[in-house]
């Protein structure tokens, strides 16, 4: 459904949410240039104030912004509200452990945004955020297309840098998709994978790495651990998310049309419906403005339908 601009204003963003996910993201969406405007809320209402003042020092060298905590009648106009409220996963624990503590925490935060009938798109990006997706999308009532989570836009831009790595290429020519469950079911779509335009297999060997499953293998486990990997090490990620929220919200505020693996609705894609988890899709200022279904292989389609079953024995818990 087509995004009614005048009842947004496009330069104004809003975080509810502000610890590590959240401030990061804020530091950068204010050196992004994307927004005038940015209201930090967070339970800790010193924790946002904080921040809030923390980020502005730096305005003078940068860009002109408004930055400041606030509640929720100041983010009825925001064009994007991002959502990062929440537990993160403790050393040992997985993204689905989360889901009661934070589900509790989406009933409080989604109906203060329905009440005051925020015309914004709601970007979720607390864990389990397939799942939080799915419950951000029944609280609220609102369109399909303004409900979208940050999916696995992490684990691609992962998939990238360590291909990119590996290969001694530009991250950024190389083309791949993680798709299903942003966590432990999640698929590296090798089978579309390339290298601008060169069959990602082809590229190993012209790069004289001929043991290209075994690596490939060890890639896609490395980005699935890697969460894991960084909060054994400092308790929690927050930069790579952090730059994934600001990419997410150039696609909208620039109606980019850029395609990338965010988390929505499936209708019958592959056979799954009826749960929430990522695929490449279109997005514009009206957010989710279409999905791409891509080649897979027979594979492929199975450990989607498998990650779908995982995301939705978790709902069956909920609901
Ligand atoms: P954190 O503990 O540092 O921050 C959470 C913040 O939420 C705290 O400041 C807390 O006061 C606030 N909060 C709690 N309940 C609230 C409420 N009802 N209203 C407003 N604010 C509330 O945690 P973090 O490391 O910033 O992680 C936040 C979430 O983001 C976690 O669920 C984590 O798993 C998730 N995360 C997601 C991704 C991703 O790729 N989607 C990546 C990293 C982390």
């Amino acid at each position: 459904m087509e995004q009614k601009n005048k009842d947004v204003d496009l330069r104004k963003v809003a975080i509810i949410g502000c610890g590590f996910v959240g401030s990061a993201s804020a530091f950068a969406l204010m050196q992004s240039g994307l927004f005038s405007e940015m209201v930090l809320i967070d339970a800790d209402k010193d924790r946002a104030e904080g921040e809030a003042l923390d980020i502005s020092h730096g305005l003078p060298l940068g860009r002109p912004m408004r930055i400041y905590a606030g509640g929720y009648d100041d983010i009825t106009d925001a064009a994007i509200i991002i959502i990062t409220a929440g537990a993160n996963q403790k050393p040992d624990e997985t993204r689905l452990d989360l889901v009661h503590k934070n589900v509790a925490i989406y009933k409080n935060i989604i109906p203060q945004i329905k009440s005051r009938e925020c015309k914004g798109i709601l970007l979720i990006v607390s864990n389990p955020v397939d799942i939080l997706t799915h419950v951000a999308l029944k609280l609220s009532g609102f369109e399909e297309n303004r409900v979208l989570g940050s999916g696995t836009v992490l684990d691609t831009s992962r998939l990238k840098f360590e291909i990119g790595s590996y290969l001694g290429v530009d991250s950024r020519s190389v083309h791949a998709f993680i798709i299903g469950e942003h966590g432990d079911s999640e698929i590296a779509a090798w089978s579309s994978a390339n290298v601008s335009g060169v069959p990602m297999r082809n590229f190993y060997e012209f790069k004289g790495k001929h043991k290209y499953e075994k690596a490939a293998e060890n890639i896609a486990n490395a980005v699935r651990n890697s969460a894991y990997e960084i909060i054994e090490k400092k308790k929690a990620t927050y930069y790579g998310i952090a730059m994934s929220v600001r990419r997410i919200c150039e696609a909208i505020v620039r109606d980019e049309k850029s395609i990338m693996p965010v988390s929505a609705p499936m209708h019958g894609e592959y056979g799954i419906k009826d749960v929430v988890l990522s695929m490449p899709a279109i997005i514009g200022k009206n957010g989710v403005e279409g999905r791409m279904p891509i080649e897979l292989n027979e594979d492929e389609i199975k450990a989607l339908k498998e990650s779908a079953e995982t995301l939705r024995d978790v709902l069956k818990g909920i609901e």
